[in-house]
C-alpha cells in the first residue's frame, strides 16, 4: 500500500518536472530577418528559439505578414527589430498594438547611421534633380563590420534583460561570436588589398555600410525604391564606365533584367550575392572575393 503511495507521488513529481522544463524550452524570440537570427542565435545558445519573420527570398523592406506568423510574434517573448527597415515600419505600430506586453528591443540602437540621400553615389550631376526621401537612414546595418557589432551588442543585452539567470551563459556566446566577427573583418580587408577598381553596382543599396567601411563605391540601379527609368539607366551606364565598374551584383529579392542589361553594356561580371543570407561571415566574404576574384560567381 505504501509503496503503490510512493511510486505515484513520483510519478506525479515526474510529469511537474517534465512540464516545468517544457515552458523553459517554449521560450521565444522574433527577429526581422535571417542576419539577425544568425547573430540571436549565436548568443541565445539552447535557451531561445529564434523565430524569423520575413522567408528566404522575400524582400524586408515590402513583405506582409500571415496571419499565422502574427500569431507566432503574440507567443514571444520579446521582439527584436533592426531598427527601421520597411517592413519594420509599416508592422512594427501594429505588432506592439496587438500585442502590448511584448518587449522591443531595437538592435540599432548606438550605430552610426548614412542618411538615406548618401547610400548611392549619385549616377550623374544631372540627374540631381530627382527628390530623395527626406529624412530616414540607410536600415542595412548588419552588412558591414561596425553594424554586426551593435547588432550583437544590443542582442546580448536584450537577451540578459529578458533572463538575468544565464548573463554570464550570454556573455560567453557572444565574446565568442565577436571573435568571429573581428575573423570576418580581417579576412575582409585582405581580401580587398589588391583591389583596383573600388566600384561596384547593385540593384538595391544593401551595401551602404559595407561600401563605407572598406572604401568602396555603391552605385544603385534602384531609384528611391522604384526602377530606373530609359534616361536614369542610360546615365547609370555612363557612370559605371566612367568609374571604371567590373561587378554588378544580383539580388533574389530584386529584379534582374536591369543588371543584366547593365553588365551586358558595360561588359562587367554579374554576380548573384545575397545579403539576407543566414550565414552572415560567409556571405559577407563571399561578396568581398566577388570584387576581386574574375572567377567568383
Ligand atoms: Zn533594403
Amino acid at each position: 500500500m505504501k509503496y503503490t503511495k510512493i511510486c505515484t507521488l513520483l510519478l506525479l513529481w515526474g510529469l511537474f518536472v517534465a512540464c516545468g522544463s517544457k515552458q523553459t524550452e517554449g521560450k521565444i524570440v522574433t527577429v526581422t530577418i535571417e542576419p539577425q537570427r544568425f547573430f540571436a542565435e549565436k548568443i541565445a545558445g539552447d535557451k531561445f528559439t529564434v523565430n524569423c519573420i520575413v522567408p528566404v527570398g522575400q524582400s524586408p523592406e515590402t513583405y506582409d505578414p500571415t496571419p499565422k506568423q502574427m500569431v507566432q510574434v503574440g507567443k514571444s517573448d520579446a521582439y527584436l527589430r533592426i531598427g527601421s527597415i520597411g517592413f519594420e515600419q509599416v508592422w512594427m505600430e501594429k505588432i506592439q498594438e496587438n500585442n502590448p506586453d511584448l518587449t522591443v528591443f531595437d538592435l540599432s540602437e548606438g550605430m552610426s547611421f548614412v542618411e538615406g540621400e548618401e547610400t548611392c553615389i549619385h549616377h550623374h550631376e544631372h540627374a540631381h534633380e530627382h527628390h530623395h526621401p527626406a529624412g530616414g537612414v540607410d536600415p542595412h546595418i548588419w552588412s558591414s563590420i561596425e553594424g554586426a557589432k551593435v547588432v550583437a551588442w544590443n542582442t546580448l543585452n536584450a537577451f540578459i534583460q529578458l533572463d538575468k539567470e544565464n548573463t554570464a551563459y550570454y556573455w560567453k556566446n557572444y565574446t565568442t561570436l565577436l571573435a568571429e566577427i573581428e575573423q570576418t573583418a580581417d579576412q575582409i580587408k585582405q581580401i580587398l588589398e589588391p583591389l583596383e577598381s573600388r566600384s561596384f553596382i547593385i540593384y538595391h543599396p544593401a551595401l551602404t555600410y559595407f561600401a563605407h567601411e572598406f572604401g568602396l563605391k555603391q552605385l544603385c540601379i534602384e531609384m528611391d525604391g522604384k526602377e530606373p527609368s530609359p534616361a536614369q539607366l542610360k546615365e547609370l551606364i555612363k557612370t559605371a564606365k566612367e568609374h571604371g565598374v567590373k561587378v554588378v551584383f544580383i539580388q533574389q529579392e530584386f529584379d534582374q533584367k536591369n543588371a543584366e542589361l547593365i553588365a551586358k553594356e558595360t561588359g562587367c561580371r554579374l554576380v548573384v550575392i545575397n545579403p539576407l543570407d543566414y550565414q552572415w561571415s560567409k556571405e559577407l566574404i563571399h561578396i568581398a572575393k566577388a570584387l576581386v576574384d574574375e572567377q567568383a560567381d
